[in-house]
């Protein structure tokens, strides 16, 4: 039992209360109470007592889209002429990086990295997408321990693909159903990891294997995490291979529902949006990622305008979700050369759709300061310069706030990072570890 006392919280409840002063009493990994500082001390003397020193407390960042595996990407170069368009940048990087991740040591330390950089600037929850197909059988078991070690909220899933022939596509299946059902049926005592069915995207999915996807979640009761519409090559081919655009291709297979993450869907028309809706399909939004690959821009204010439950994720582009938020923020403004635009619809998406998007696959709430809530909680040392309340916060966070701010980090109760160090994690040892498996992966990709 600990409580976190003399903060300054900003809940983002129903009621969007922020108190100062307040105190959160923490037991088991859950939320029990908030009230006073003194009143909760006086009630529970024999609780450990976290003073936050009236720093800012609110909800840690859930990131709706990551992709853990892309870390050894960093900063490596790349033979010959540089990508020219998106299709190159996933031909000549990303699927020759996934194909060459062949070790668990590889596959634990891509994982491990960004999920403790994650901890230091307070993103306790990600939905990743993962892809190694140099290896797969077991890969997500891989990553759980990786998650689990770092102490991170995280569910996992496999893109599933025909990039690689059929023998890795049918893996790929069978790695996403096996993992599923552990979580489902064996090892349902963790809390800490989830999962759902992954798929690449529409353009290395043939009518048969969307078939077999759709067939191998029968019983499952699950959704899909799938990349949609990023870049218009997508779109060519899914009009290629079907007559249809992507997200018509998508519905007539099954692949969409309340419980599936369309991922980007920047180039999407207004029947294909009316289908997401139509179909309660969750689309997450990934500006630096889509800004990156100079593959459009996502029409986010006509997602909420239908009325599609929009979060915001890094794509693997960042573990930060202060920097996707800000990028986020100014991309409609510029976009649409309207300064008045997309303030709403951000906070909409980072302070309150993210959480119902974690909803759908973590049994108890997450992103939201209450009652019966994860205790998953970050402290920042954000003294404001100006008055301060929760309906400017957003707004605090975009000029404000910045990563180096977080201070202390906890998940499911459990205190990751205090006064800025890591708790359980010794960070330099990893660093170093990961630089020694990275130096030989590069040597391997460039003799591949
Ligand atoms: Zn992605």
């Amino acid at each position: 039992m600990k409580i976190i006392g003399n903060g300054s919280i900003l809940t983002l409840d129903e009621n969007d209360r922020f108190i100062t002063n307040g105190a959160i009493l923490i037991d088991n990994g859950i939320i029990k109470e908030i009230g006073e500082t003194e009143e909760l001390r006086q009630k529970y003397p024999e609780a450990e007592f976290l003073n936050a020193e009236h720093r800012l407390v609110m909800p840690g960042f859930l990131n709706t889209h990551m992709h853990l595996y892309s870390t050894f990407a960093r900063g490596m170069g790349l033979e010959g002429a540089p990508p020219k368009n998106f299709k190159e940048i996933l031909e000549k990087l990303w699927w020759k990086l996934d194909k060459n991740l062949t070790t668990e040591e590889e596959l634990y330390y891509s994982a491990l990295v960004p999920l403790i950089e994650g901890i230091k600037v307070g993103t306790t929850g990600i939905l990743d997408h993962h892809a190694s197909f140099g290896f797969v059988d077991g890969s997500l078991d891989i990553l759980e321990k990786a998650a689990i070690d770092a102490g991170v909220r995280s569910a996992l899933c496999y893109e599933t693909s025909d990039r690689c022939g059929k023998e890795l596509r049918d893996a790929s299946i069978n790695e996403n159903v096996r993992y599923i059902r552990k979580k489902k049926y064996t090892d349902t005592s963790s809390t800490l990891t989830a999962t759902t069915f992954g798929m690449h995207a529409s353009l290395t999915l043939s009518n048969e294997t969307l078939e077999k996807c759709k067939k191998a979640v029968e019983d499952l009761d699950t959704g899909f995490h799938i990349h949609v519409a990023e870049g218009i090559e997508d779109v060519e081919d899914s009009l290629q291979k079907s007559g249809k655009k992507v997200v018509e291709r998508l519905n007539d297979f099954g692949i969409l529902g309340d419980k599936t993450l369309a991922i980007h869907c920047v180039h999407i028309d207004e029947n294909e949006m009316d289908i997401l809706k139509n179909t309660n399909t969750m689309v997450i939004h990934n500006p630096q990622s889509n800004m990156n690959n100079a593959v459009g821009v996502t029409p986010v204010l006509k997602f909420f305008e239908k009325g599609i439950l929009t979060g915001l994720g890094t794509d693997g582009y960042t573990p930060s979700m202060f920097e996707s938020a800000k990028v986020a923020y100014i991309l409609p403004k510029l976009h649409n050369k309207d300064p008045r635009v997309g303030g709403n619809e951000i906070q909409q998406m980072l302070f309150k759709n993210n959480r119902k998007i974690f909803a759908k696959f973590f049994a108890r709430p997450v992103g939201i300061i209450k009652e019966g809530a994860s205790a998953d909680i970050v402290m920042l040392d954000y003294f404001p310069p100006t008055p301060f309340n929760s309906s400017n916060a957003f707004y605090h966070l975009i000029f404000g706030m910045r990563d180096h701010m977080v201070n202390t980090t906890i998940i499911n109760g459990k205190v990751l990072m205090k006064n800025h160090k890591l708790a359980e994690i010794d960070e330099e040892e990893v660093m170093t570890k990961s630089r020694e498996i990275a130096k030989k992966f590069w040597e391997k990709m460039q003799n591949a």
